[in-house]
């Protein structure tokens, strides 16, 4: 049914067109909330700050970590919670869990950290189980006294990219910290937090099947993880002079066949290494991972019906069948916030059930119940397709992935989306002026249209 794996990882179900400030809010202000769906509620807070920028990542982020700057940003924060709570009547909502990301949380100071969780503690009512994550870069975080402020606060699980053991690589993606380093983070940090989660990426282009299985075993020799995030390269977040470099160097994308048998290996190698898998990208020790499958991926990917409340430039909101984004420009954010009008740039409206029926293959199952409750006219015979090509087993009250359905999830998440839904996901064009630009010239000026031209659609995919 699938011949080439997806270039397109879905990151969060659904997606929308940019409406523009106005129009958002009226939109937002006109639509109707799906209310009593009792899913429970989280909040994201982006942090767009790095202390140097990896080669292949398309989080938005800036390296301008100026006091002055990083205060500012936080007075954002603080406006962007007021003005939710006040004007979308969110005063008080029972939240159960908190992520602070991005870029890089751990360039706040803990005074800013403090503040920013005074805002939300004062404005919201948090469980007193609520699940803390706090994402973070190896050195900031390996500051004196800094682990420790973090778990003061209440955070219990923290994570950190390691991405590649391979110095020579670590080198081109520029990636920081030392292996060392990175082992004895993870080391004084098991010590201190219930989970410690590390990022971990395959597929890089022109390291075949014996390079991963290399850089593997030096993962679990060195930094001996208890819990892994592990995700594929995506080209179309590399910036263009990255992926210049590599195809210049001579280094290749990856065959589909290459792909699939690397994400089997990994799986399988972590699995022997005690660390069975949680979801289609988390692998974790028994007893070291925190109800992740009830808790982050829930909220961010939909599953019973969890919603989110994003803060900081480029999160996303999904809310009782409400999406939206503060995904608009740095100065017009700004200057909206400064009139007291909430900086939203994408909005959307998604029906109940719909975001855990398109993502579920994340987590590798679903109830038959929320299927049957679900009213797309097209779903059911796309479970059916699936079911007969050996994507997917049903079960008496279930449907999940065969061994054969965890290797094409990307795909699996563009089938099952709504029509409707499907062309906001299509990057296929911009694939195109990757490949065609690098053959036709190896001028870095030639490739700022792809700059452009993503740095539109990173408006879509923030
Ligand atoms: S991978 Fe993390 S630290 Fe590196 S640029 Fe992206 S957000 Fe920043």
């Amino acid at each position: 049914m699938f011949r080439e794996l997806s270039t397109d990882t879905v990151y969060a179900y659904p997606n929308a067109a940019l409406l523009g400030n106005t129009a958002c809010l009226r939109a937002l202000s006109d639509s109707r909330a799906d209310t009593g769906w009792g899913g429970s509620t989280a909040v994201y807070v982006h942090v767009p700050f790095c202390a140097s920028l990896c080669q292949f990542c398309g989080f938005a982020k800036s390296t301008d970590l100026r006091r002055e700057v990083l205060n500012r940003f936080v007075d954002q924060i603080c406006a962007e919670i007021d003005l939710t709570a006040a004007q979308l009547h969110f005063t008080g909502r029972r939240i159960s869990a908190l992520y602070f990301g991005g870029g890089t949380a751990s360039v706040l100071t803990p005074a800013m950290i403090e503040r920013i969780l005074t805002k939300l503690t004062d404005t919201f009512r948090f469980e007193a189980d609520a699940e803390m994550t706090f994402e973070g870069e190896c050195r900031s975080l390996s500051r004196r006294g800094y682990l420790e402020e973090v778990r003061n606060f209440g955070f219990r699980r923290v994570s950190f990219g390691v991405q590649t053991m391979d110095e020579t690589f670590r080198e081109i993606l520029n990636l920081k910290p030392s292996v060392a380093d990175l082992g004895l983070l993870r080391g004084r940090a098991e010590a201190l937090f219930d989970e410690v989660c590390i990022d971990f990426i395959y597929g890089w282009p022109g390291l075949g099947r014996g390079h991963l299985a290399a850089d593997i075993r030096a993962l679990l020799d060195v930094i001996a993880p208890t819990s892994i995030e592990l995700f594929r390269f995506e080209k179309l977040e590399a910036s263009p002079k990255f992926l210049q470099c590599l195809y210049e160097t001579g280094l290749r994308d990856l065959d589909t066949a290459t792909l699939l048998a690397q994400y089997a290996d990994a799986q399988k190698c972590f699995v022997e290494a005690g660390l069975p898998q949680v979801s289609y990208s988390k692998f974790s020790r028994d007893g070291h991972s925190l109800n992740y499958d009830e808790s982050y991926s829930a909220h961010f990917y939909g599953f019973d019906n969890a919603n989110v409340l994003g803060f900081g430039r480029g999160a996303q909101s999904f809310v009782d069948g409400r999406m939206w984004s503060f995904g608009l420009q740095e100065h017009e954010h700004a200057q909206l916030l400064q009139q007291g009008v909430l900086p939203i740039g994408i909005f959307a409206t998604y029906r109940r059930d719909e975001r855990e029926a398109v993502s579920w293959p994340r987590r590798g199952h679903i109830g038959a119940d929320v299927v049957a409750r679900y009213r797309d006219p097209e779903y059911p015979a796309r479970l059916q397709a699936l079911l007969r090509a050996g994507y997917i087993m049903r079960n008496e009250d279930a449907y999940q992935l065969t061994e054969r359905g965890w290797l094409w999830v990307p795909n699996l998440l563009h089938y099952l989306m709504p029509r409707t839904q499907r062309r906001h996901f299509r990057r296929d064009e911009l694939q195109g002026l990757i490949e065609g630009r690098h053959e036709a010239s190896s001028d870095p000026a030639a490739l700022m249209p792809l700059v452009r031209m993503r740095g539109q659609y990173k408006a879509v995919y923030v």
